[in-house]
């Protein structure tokens, strides 16, 4: 990967520093994490804590500290994630954005269901809405969007679907919830059950070279891990054989500036995948 004059200087306003192309053979390959254990025979209720006033302050997005991970889905839910699972583009959006089966549907302002091309290359998976995200129907457009799309200027990435882009410089961006928690709580497992059918069909239909997993909740949706981000970092797993780099949540970084040094190199790593010059591509 080389830089272009316009890379350098985003990169300099970023407060990282260029340098060469990172070293993909010394990135270890992770197997897959094992299949999402069996469901239990009782069927949950969609989480009432969405629907009454948020406990404790809660705008703790993008905290990197493990969590458990989310429980085992019913039959109910199996029934409904296969359906999911069936849909073409545009019927998933229009379920994503008629969805009722959590209490944040109570809440939202907007349905914040992802932007990019479907034909992306990369795909970038964070946490939920927050209140920008929730008014303007588009994911990551309040601070934290800023500091990405920044990087994703200097790896000379866009968002934008429309253009003459190539695939090769689209990403999509998506969450693991497309519905703001309020006060932008940390999501809820029943919650994160209820919408990680929406994420694994986007993630189907695009079929990404590259997934970029930004947050614990990301990583817990996609690798069903509960072990802090620092820990999965550095490495290339996989999700549905899709390779899969763990990195932390831009909304973590903006409160640790130290750790962007490594969020870049966690991108270095991510963009040499995309491009095929690593051993770890999947087949498209
Ligand atoms: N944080 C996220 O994880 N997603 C958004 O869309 C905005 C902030």
């Amino acid at each position: 990967m080389t830089w272009t004059e316009r890379q350098r200087e985003m990169l300099q306003a970023m407060g990282l520093r260029v340098w060469a192309a990172p070293v993909v053979e010394a990135a270890p390959v992770v197997a897959e994490p094992p299949p999402a254990p069996p469901p239990p025979a009782a069927s949950p209720k969609p989480s009432p804590s969405a629907t009454r006033p948020a406990p404790a302050p809660a705008t703790n997005r993008g905290a990197e500290a493990p969590t458990e991970p989310p429980p085992a889905r019913s039959a109910d839910l199996e029934g409904r994630a296969s359906r999911i699972a069936t849909l073409d583009w545009s019927a998933l959006r229009e379920e994503a954005v008629q969805c009722r089966a959590c209490g944040l549907c109570e809440s939202r302002k907007q349905v914040v269901f992802g932007t990019g091309h479907p034909n992306a290359r990369w795909m970038i998976v964070g946490e939920a809405p927050g209140e920008q995200e929730d008014l303007q129907g588009e994911p990551f457009v309040g601070a934290s969007g800023q500091l990405l799309d920044n990087m994703l200027v200097a790896l000379g990435l866009t968002r934008a679907a429309d253009g003459n882009v190539p695939d090769s410089q689209r990403v999509y961006i998506a969450n693991t919830l497309k519905c703001r928690p309020p006060r932008n709580r940390n999501p809820e497992p029943a919650e994160m059950l209820q919408c990680e059918p929406f994420l694994m069909r986007q993630i189907e239909l695009i079929r990404p070279r590259l997934i970029l997993a930004m947050g614990r909740f990301a990583v817990q949706a996609l690798l069903r891990s509960s072990e802090p981000v620092g820990k999965l970092r550095g490495k290339v797993h996989r999700y549905q054989g899709v390779p899969l780099v763990v990195t932390y949540h831009p909304a973590y970084l903006l409160r640790n500036l130290p750790d962007k040094a490594r969020a870049w190199d966690d991108l270095c790593l991510a963009a040499s995948v995309a491009e095929g010059d690593g051993p770890h591509v999947a087949p498209r």
